[in-house]
């Protein structure tokens, strides 16, 4: 029993590479989150600030950017200013 609760627990804190391309220029962001906060913000509607509150701002963009499939890097987000 001991073993699948251990399983159970590492399939829990999988980590997940987030990635998002600029729509504005080819860089490519990524950032590794964990499955469950990943599912948390997706599937039950969290805020991304709430779910991840210890990311910068452009850290939360790329997650933003991936699931909006609209993202611009932080150079492009610059020049719109
Ligand atoms: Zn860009």
């Amino acid at each position: 029993m001991r073993l699948i609760y251990e399983t159970v627990e590492r399939i829990n804190i999988m980590l997940l590479t987030i990635s998002a391309k600029c729509h504005a220029c080819p860089t490519i962001n990524s950032i590794e989150v964990f499955s469950d906060d990943y599912r948390n913000y997706f599937h039950n509607n969290q805020l991304v600030q709430n779910v991840w509150p210890d990311l910068t701002p452009s850290q939360r963009e790329v997650i933003m950017g991936h699931s909006n499939n609209f993202y611009l890097c932080d150079t492009c987000w610059g020049d719109e200013e």
